[in-house]
């Protein structure tokens, strides 16, 4: 696959290249030169979720890695079930969130740690190779799990000491070996700026081998297209329009390339909570970047989302324009609350990301279409505000009931460069 930057054409380089470097020039992203089309949808979907994603990977990679090298990453990576369930008669929900962190991003994160450690497998990244990121919650547990033990690679996670919830802590900082976390006395846009200035250090990037895994890096929205194609699969013959829950941006993009290669998506709806630089823009065509505002589905308060500009340049590509493609509405907390109360009565409990997507479906499907809402989250992850909200308790699942007990590993510095320089020292040997 060969990728160019956005913001620089003329830097074109390999899917191999731009996951070990993840981001290009002047902070450009990368982004697929060209998303070939399949010639036979009709056989690919009849395939099993694995094999078909193994397929859909070497169609779009297999000029970088061999066959059986691409078979095995994915059955490595996507170890768990993607159920559509039926919700209400024309509305359904895709549950991302069976993986080992309950939330969708275990597809992107656990197929970046396959490729990556492939990569150094074979020589193509020399010396150390350190993934250092700042989290709210899910980003951190769903890379800390996927780099668990793969060898060569350190992973350091830095998160707001407090800010998060006990459980989310337990899920990620008590797993040892080369994860390693640090509770930062500050929150998360400082730790977020930490991190920044790392990647930006030169030095520190070449002597440690940094890496961001976040949804910069294209190998986490390649490998979420499976999904789209298995939401496609289950329901066949049907008018499909999939609202997604959107923060950054990149699981809209990977649902968006996913219909460029050929998924009978109908359309898309681009669903936000009150952070709603995206939804404003499309109307206006005014980008105004608001201040976040703290909201019950926290992995969404995001108010300049970093992967808008890969959504332009597809759009631009097919030459449409993304105001009149793309259906979108921003939700506020009251019809969150209510969302979730709606599909209670409808049996089915879901959390705020996935009610998001919900209230918005149900204002934006049209008579005959068939509504999809991505489920990102499994309800235990934010048993708080379910239950509060629900007036019922919620049952842990067996990742959390197993952890829940298991003792806190993080250091903890102040938030300063010097004092993560000299946890990366400890952690890294150069
Ligand atoms: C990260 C996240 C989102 C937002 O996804 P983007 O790809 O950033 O748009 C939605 N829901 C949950 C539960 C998340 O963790």
């Amino acid at each position: 696959m060969q990728l160019y930057n956005l913001k620089h054409p003329n830097q074109q380089v390999s899917f191999r290249q731009a996951t070990l470097q993840s981001i290009g020039r002047d902070s450009g992203l990368f982004f697929p030169s060209i998303l070939p089309r399949f010639d036979d949808i009709d056989s690919l979907l009849s395939m099993s979720f694995v094999d078909r994603s193994s397929a859909i990977l070497q169609h779009l990679l297999g000029d970088e890695f061999g066959h059986d090298t691409i078979d095995d990453m994915v059955r490595n990576a996507f170890t768990f079930p993607v159920p559509v369930v039926p919700v209400e008669d024309n509305i359904c929900t895709l549950e991302l969130f069976h993986g080992p962190t309950l939330a969708f991003k275990d597809f992107g994160a656990r197929f970046m740690a396959q490729v990556m450690s492939h990569l150094i497998e074979r020589g193509d990244h020399n010396g150390p190779l350190t993934i250092l990121s700042a989290t709210s919650g899910d980003t951190g547990a769903a890379v800390a799990h996927a780099f668990h033990n793969v060898p060569n690679i350190q992973v350091v996670v830095l998160y707001p000491k407090g800010k998060i919830s006990s459980l989310q802590e337990k899920l990620f900082c008590t797993l040892g070996g080369n994860i390693h976390t640090i509770a930062v006395e500050s929150d998360f846009d400082t730790c977020q700026d930490l991190v920044k200035q790392c990647f930006a250090d030169a030095e520190l990037v070449r002597r440690y081998g940094l890496n961001s895994a976040n949804s910069i890096n294209i190998s986490r929205l390649i490998a979420q297209t499976t999904y789209y194609f298995e939401a496609t699969a289950q329901l066949r013959g049907k008018e499909v329009v999939i609202s997604v829950p959107s923060g950054n941006f990149g699981n809209l993009t990977a649902g968006l390339i996913a219909q460029s290669l050929g998924a009978p998506i109908k359309a898309f709806i681009a669903s936000t909570n009150i952070n709603d630089t995206v939804p404003r823009y499309l109307a206006t065509g005014d980008w105004r970047v608001n201040l976040t505002q703290a909201t019950m589905s926290n992995a969404m308060d995001v108010s300049a989302p970093n992967n808008w500009p890969r959504i332009e340049a597809l759009f631009a590509r097919h030459q449409k324009a993304p105001n009149v493609e793309l259906r979108y509405n921003a939700v506020t907390e009251a019809e969150t609350t209510e969302a979730m109360l709606q599909l209670k009565n409808a049996g089915y409990i879901s959390e705020p990301h996935g009610a998001v997507a919900y209230a918005s479906l149900k204002k934006l499907l049209l008579q005959g279409e068939h509504g999809v809402f991505l489920g990102t989250a499994h309800p235990a992850k934010f048993k708080d505000s379910v239950e509060a909200t629900l007036q019922q308790s919620i049952r842990l699942p067996a990742e959390l009931e197993a952890v829940a007990n298991r003792k806190v590993l993080s250091s903890t510095i102040s938030a300063n460069k010097r004092e993560l320089e000299n946890q990366l020292a400890i952690y890294v040997a150069d």
